[in-house]
């Protein structure tokens, strides 16, 4: 059936994009649809079409799906940052697991019958989740300085203080830097005019330690009467430590190189399991230190270590994952690409007092070929937590080369761990065990754990 722009169709939802499109068919061509829920039927019309798939947008709900449910937030169809407001969450956590176990299926080469996935770990309170915030500053169009989230691919503000992934505290910091803003007559960074002066906040709590940390973004060098603000600040339960950071390019990169410190030791402690990470404005965190311990706790079982194992983790990021296995192996060796994220799992390392984890700085696809080639590095298991794109091939032919009984692979990306998962099964491993874990309520996204083991042991 043609079809051109702006006209009306009716088609039922069946599944979801990775960015929680709903997505439908009409004679097998594929819509995504925005703000629309697996099983509703709905009424959209044409924006663009592509060759094989096109987009369109929601113009009625005909009937709604048996999931759809009052999006909590007031501003959830127009902000950038959850997508699945309005799927209740039982069946969120359906859908991802069914999107994994699918992609392990049609992607990875695993026959149905032999793959058994053990229950998502979802959340019990999916709200309030997120340790780490970033809210970008501007005005509204009668002037006042206002804040909240970036629009959906845009940079429009919409104006919200309180987004119910956040901590509580969120919304009083913000009233305390905005009102100090206003009474010193100090502006907000105009992006378009590349004027102004703060960019952004970014806010960042302990969740175990309950310590508080505020960095203020600035286009400028100086921050006027930053003490008077950190004293106000104060007034916040927890808070720790207060910084600014310069940041003076045209840029979508939101914090600066340079943070000078204000107030406090410039970092904020938190634990995940009995580990201690000390996190300065720059460094990475999980976001979720909820669902990273139950993640964690998982790659731990699936490494089944007693004590005498040595242990590569690869793509170690500051260390989190390497810590946790240090805790249970005779020796763990982390490799990760940035350099400062390094000096974070080396200071980590030390601040906890485990001395059996060494460091490697570099591409995990150049580190370890290299370490086992030269220096016939060995491993009992393998850890990988790659970013999206998955594994190297040059990274998983050199742990075949290795041979670890086990591989316990970590993965943000269904897709691309169902291909590295067909690679090691090509190549003597078996797939043992899969978990998801619900990192991101409300969003697309789905991490996995997955155990392989060797299969002539
Ligand atoms: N395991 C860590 C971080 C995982 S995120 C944690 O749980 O906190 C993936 C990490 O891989 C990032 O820190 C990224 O910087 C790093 N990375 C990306 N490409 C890499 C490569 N080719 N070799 C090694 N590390 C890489």
């Amino acid at each position: 059936m043609e079809m051109k722009k702006n006209d009306i169709f009716t088609v039922a939802i069946e599944d979801m994009s990775e960015d929680g499109a709903g997505i439908g068919k009409t004679d097998g061509y594929i819509w995504f649809i925005k703000d629309t829920v697996i099983g509703d039927v709905v009424e959209a019309s044409v924006m663009k079409q592509k060759k094989q798939y096109g987009f369109a947008r929601l113009v009625k709900i005909l009937t709604p799906s048996l999931h759809r449910v009052e999006e909590p937030c007031p501003v959830a169809k127009r902000c950038g940052g959850c997508q699945l407001q309005a799927m209740d969450y039982e069946e969120q956590l359906r859908f991802k697991e069914w999107k994994v176990k699918n992609n392990l299926i049609r992607l990875g080469g695993i026959s149905p019958e032999t793959l058994s996935m053990e229950p998502i770990m979802g959340m019990d309170h999916p709200w309030r989740y997120r340790n780490k915030a970033q809210f970008p500053f501007g005005k509204s169009k009668d002037g006042r300085i206002i804040t909240g989230f970036y629009a959906g691919r845009t940079h429009a503000i919409i104006e919200h203080e309180d987004c119910l992934l956040g901590v509580e505290e969120n919304r009083r910091i913000l009233e305390i830097i905005r009102d100090f803003m206003k009474e010193y007559g100090i502006e907000p960074y105009d992006e378009a005019e590349h004027r102004g002066l703060v960019r952004h906040a970014l806010i960042r709590k302990g969740f175990r330690t309950g310590e508080i940390m505020v960095c203020l973004v600035i286009n400028g060098k100086r921050l006027p009467e930053a003490d008077i603000l950190a004293e106000r600040l104060q007034a916040v339960p927890g808070m720790t430590s207060f910084s600014f950071s310069v940041n003076k390019d045209r840029t979508n990169v939101i914090m600066g190189r340079e943070i000078v410190n204000v107030a406090g030791p410039g970092f904020i402690s938190d634990y995940i399991g009995d580990i201690r990470y000390q996190i300065s404005p720059l460094s990475f965190y999980q976001v979720n230190p909820v669902q990273t311990e139950k993640l964690y706790r998982t790659a731990l079982e699936y490494a089944g270590l007693t004590g005498n194992e040595t242990v590569w983790d690869l793509y170690c990021g500051i260390g989190t994952i390497s810590l946790f296995l240090a805790q249970k192996a005779k020796k763990v060796y982390g490799v990760e690409i940035i350099p400062q994220a390094i000096e974070d799992a080396r200071r980590n390392a030390e601040i906890n007092g485990l001395k059996n984890a060494e460091f490697f700085v570099g591409q995990a696809e150049e580190v370890l070929p290299e370490q086992y080639e030269k220096n016939h590095a060995r491993a009992d298991v393998i850890v990988v937590d790659p970013p999206r794109k998955g594994c190297d091939e040059k990274c998983l032919e050199t742990i075949v080369k290795m041979e670890p009984q086990r591989v316990v692979y970590v993965s943000c990306d269904s897709a691309t761990l169902a291909r590295d998962v067909k690679y090691l099964a090509a190549h003597g491993y078996e797939l043992k065990r899969v978990r998801c874990c619900d990192m991101f309520p409300w969003s697309g996204h789905v991490e996995t754990v997955v155990l392989m083991s060797r299969v002539d042991q």
